[in-house]
């Protein structure tokens, strides 16, 4: 038996359409498999909540050994795991091609997805996990959407924690009455002629994010695209669907897909390339939509054809030279590699793409800044989330740089809420954190 692959990690298929795959006693003994490896292990102690839990239970044990674990509380486990990927791609030696086949958050999904079908899934995360939806209704009525969401609103937040579960100090993403497809139908942005990169296409996948919630980064990035004389295109067809797939929802992830890839590969088709603005939903399109749909044609084609939009930009840098302009950011930058960046397998890219802004004084954080989604703002994980992220906060707070900026802008507001909490002196007093991309939009001063 080897310690640990040193081969590339493999990831196989997800198997949602076989009834084994929602079998909760086969689940349970993969499961007891798993965490026992995992136990003998212990290299991700410090990665999440998942783990603390699983060994304290361990621990705690009759025997302090899984043997005496009952199996009603693994959920905690279960529960506590973001999907951020983190383990697989980073610490474990044991992934496939690894004879010990181990895939922690793919087993965390599959429980999730069993629970759905047994009809035990919390119907208020669902309902508030509809982006979509959410963001249309939103935006007919933003300043009235914003002002209920506010962390301060002591008539609002309190209800909404009692209806749907979300924690009263958890800060909750803004709303835009128009969204960013919207703005880039008018806002006549042109591609520069004289650019090196003149000649490309991207076709941007808004992601419902930025399109709803930020469209201030989809601005950002298209200006700094058409100054490197890239042509672009915002193409929204709905939300990637990482919502539902950490509900479990492997079947509307399917649907998802299926109906985003058909549209992006007419883009493709027509010479573009396809550039996500945030990495969870560019990890979806490029990684799992593949394995969870590993036949069809068109999500083969667009996980093929899409980048990260930093990536991108590295891309073009590489290739053809950046076009001129750039000037030193008025401050360093406190950048947190987002772990869904980092799963992407591509390298530091926010970090290499900000090196080339001339005197870039950037420090990376690679610790989890524990926001995880829709999991750390719901009551009961708020908390927690603050804890995990402790130490990207401590690192962001204590760097003295100006800007505090991750990919992830749901990470990046988190951050700037665990800085709030710490007990230091002389914090920063940062208000909004940035996408890398708005600050190359700042350096070029666009
Ligand atoms: S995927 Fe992330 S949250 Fe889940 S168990 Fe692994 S490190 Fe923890
Ligand atoms: S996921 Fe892998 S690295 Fe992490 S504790 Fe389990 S066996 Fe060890």
């Amino acid at each position: 038996m080897s310690e640990g692959s040193l081969d590339a990690p493999v990831r196989y298929a997800i198997d949602w359409n076989d009834p084994d795959f929602y079998d909760f006693d086969k689940i349970n003994a993969e499961l007891e498999r798993v965490f026992d490896i995992c136990h003998g292990c212990r290299r991700c102690f410090n990665l999440c909540e998942s783990f603390p839990i699983l060994f304290d239970l361990i621990d705690d044990s009759e025997s302090g050994e899984l043997d005496t674990v009952d199996v009603a509380d693994y959920k905690p486990v279960v529960d506590a795991c973001t999907l951020c990927d983190m383990c697989f791609m980073v610490t474990c030696p044991y992934v496939p091609p690894h004879e010990f086949n181990l895939d922690f958050p793919h087993l965390m999904l599959r429980y999730r997805a069993a629970e759905l079908k047994a009809g035990k899934a919390d119907r208020a995360l669902i309902e508030l996990t509809k982006t979509d939806r959410n963001g249309k209704l939103a935006g007919m009525m933003p300043g009235v959407a914003n002002w209920a969401s506010e962390t301060g609103n002591n008539l609002t937040r309190p209800l909404l924690e009692k209806t749907m579960g979300v924690d009263r100090q958890a800060a909750l993403p803004k709303f835009h009455g128009k969204t960013f497809a919207l703005r880039a139908k008018s806002d006549g942005v042109t591609p520069n002629k004289d650019a090196p990169g003149y000649g490309r296409k991207v076709a941007l996948y808004a992601t419902c994010f930025v399109n709803y919630n930020n469209p201030v980064i989809g601005e950002a990035a298209r200006a700094v695209l058409a100054h490197n004389g890239v042509e672009t295109e915002v193409v929204y067809p709905s939300c990637c669907g990482m919502p539902q797939f950490e509900q479990g929802d492997i079947a509307k992830v399917a649907e998802t897909a299926k109906q985003v890839s058909t549209e992006m590969a007419v883009w493709i088709d027509k010479g573009y390339d396809i550039v996500a603005l945030t990495p969870s939903c560019a990890l979806m399109l490029k990684f799992e939509w593949p394995l969870i749909l590993p036949e069809d044609e068109s999500v083969k084609k667009l996980s093929a054809a899409t980048s990260d939009i930093t990536e991108y930009v590295v891309d073009i840098a590489k290739k053809e030279g950046l076009a001129d302009g750039l000037e030193p950011l008025d401050g360093g930058v406190a950048l947190h590699m987002a772990c869904h960046a980092r799963a992407q397998n591509m390298g530091a890219k926010a970090a290499e793409m900000l090196r080339f802004v001339p005197e870039a004084d950037i420090k990376v954080i690679e610790r989890c800044s524990g926001h995880g989604g829709s999991w750390g703002v719901m009551k009961g994980n708020f908390e927690k989330a603050i804890k995990v992220g402790r130490n990207a906060a401590r690192q962001s707070a204590s760097s003295g740089k100006t800007y505090i900026a991750s990919e992830c802008p749901l990470a990046g507001t988190h951050i700037l809420q665990g800085i709030e909490r710490l007990k230091m002196e002389d914090k920063p007093q940062i208000e909004e954190s940035q996408h890398p991309i708005e600050l190359m939009a700042k350096a070029y001063g666009l």
